[in-house]
């Protein structure tokens, strides 16, 4: 389907029905591809351990081709991420074109240090849909030092800023931390003077550098606060939230305290790529993850390598992986996940467990149930779910 088309329907959908991507069976309608694992940052939580790229990335030729593959199977949405996707300008800006012909929404995440006005311009022009941009903390010297590199702060405000001067859309992604929990109401109150009204914020999977920072994630007790104070903000300020990486209720769940409380979430554009189908998490059953090198995990936070597109077509991979086709059987989960009445609706964090335990059809060590008690939201009510992208 044409891009504008797909765009139009995507508007359509949001505005006279309330509701997102429509969920397809056994269909990668979200593809995660990380471009390179070479980035200008050194960031001492990030879950690609990125520092300098791989000597055997894929080329520009192979990558239109796994490109093109994914159109095949069903894709809908591709998010550049990887490291950082502006050290291959070129390479990412033809992908973005690619994309466009063949009827795929192109997303990328970033960490602005190389977005200037111009750079966000020819973004734009590629088609690029939007970008994702990080900030943690709205205090410079505490961004900096969890990003580990000087002035990262600074870049990521004016590549926000460049954004909007160009009007292409940007949505912060802010890793929520045990450590930056208090900061939070101070960094959305910068956001929203900075004009930004949509924000991504990740719930820490310890992986890559941060099997280091283990102790940084959250506790239950700041989850189930952040989703209130998330519920209020989007109240008060028009603000749209998801909460990603390791919860994939979660935004869902501030949609039915919407519901049960008779108000209204804000009607932003990040909530058109919510996917509805009521799978909980979608690692290898709606979306995957391509790396630098061809390799494909079911997840970026899950990373267990299921197989390389230079080796097989990446239809084979996706209907034959064992791993695949494991975590689309939820029979299979095992102990509190195996036995729990919502299994099929929520599934636990596949990449939590992994880290945890070392298998990935272990329980999720951070079960939302008491969560979703307290706020008398569940599962079985949830409809869709937020992306995990990174
Ligand atoms: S494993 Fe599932 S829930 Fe966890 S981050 Fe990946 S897609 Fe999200
Ligand atoms: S035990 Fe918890 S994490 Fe696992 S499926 Fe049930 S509700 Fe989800």
């Amino acid at each position: 389907m044409d891009i504008r088309l797909k765009l139009l329907e995507l508007l359509f959908r949001q505005k006279l029905m309330g509701k997102g991507l429509k969920g397809k069976t056994i269909t990668p309608q979200i593809v995660s591809y990380s471009v390179t694992r070479a980035c200008n940052l050194k960031c001492l939580h990030c879950h690609a351990d990125a520092l300098e790229a791989l000597s055997n990335e894929l080329t520009l030729r192979e990558a239109k081709q796994a490109i093109s593959e994914m159109a095949d199977l069903g894709t809908e949405v591709i998010i550049f991420s990887g490291g950082e996707p502006l050290l291959r300008k070129d390479f990412t800006f033809y992908l973005t074109e690619h994309c466009n012909d063949l009827g795929i929404i192109p997303a990328m995440l970033t960490n602005g240090v190389l977005l200037d006005r111009k750079t966000a311009w020819e973004l734009k022009e590629a088609g690029m849909i939007a970008l994702g941009v990080p900030l943690d903390f709205a205090t410079p010297e505490r961004h900096d030092a969890l990003r580990n590199t000087p002035g990262a702060f600074e870049s990521a405000i004016k590549a926000i800023k460049a954004c909007r001067e160009v009007d292409l859309k940007v949505v912060i992604t802010t890793m929520a931390l045990k450590n930056n929990f208090d900061e939070i109401p101070k960094l959305i109150n910068l956001l929203a003077n900075l004009g930004v009204e949509q924000i991504v914020l990740y719930d820490f999977i310890p992986v890559g550098r941060g099997k280091e920072l283990k102790d940084l994630a959250m506790s239950q007790e700041q989850r189930a606060k952040l989703l209130d104070y998330l519920y209020k903000m989007q109240e008060e300020k028009e603000m749209f939230f998801l909460v990603s990486g390791g919860s994939p209720l979660y935004p869902a769940i501030v949609l039915e305290m919407h519901k049960k409380y008779g108000t209204k979430p804000p009607d932003q554009f990040l909530r058109q790529f919510l996917v509805y189908t009521p799978i909980g998490c979608h690692a290898g059953i709606n979306y995957f993850s391509l790396r630098p090198n061809g390799d494909i995990y079911p997840c970026p936070f899950l990373q267990l390598k299921v197989g390389n597109v230079r080796e097989q077509s990446l239809a084979d991979i996706w209907h034959n992986s064992k791993v695949f086709n494991e975590l689309r059987n939820r029979s299979l989960l095992k102990e509190k996940c195996g036995e729990c009445m919502y299994r099929d609706n929520c599934g636990g964090c596949r990449a939590k467990a992994y880290a945890q335990s070392g298998d990935y059809l272990a329980s999720d060590p951070n079960c939302p149930i008491d969560l979703l008690k307290e706020k008398r939201v569940y599962p079985t009510t949830i409809e869709c779910f937020g992306l995990c992208v990174g």
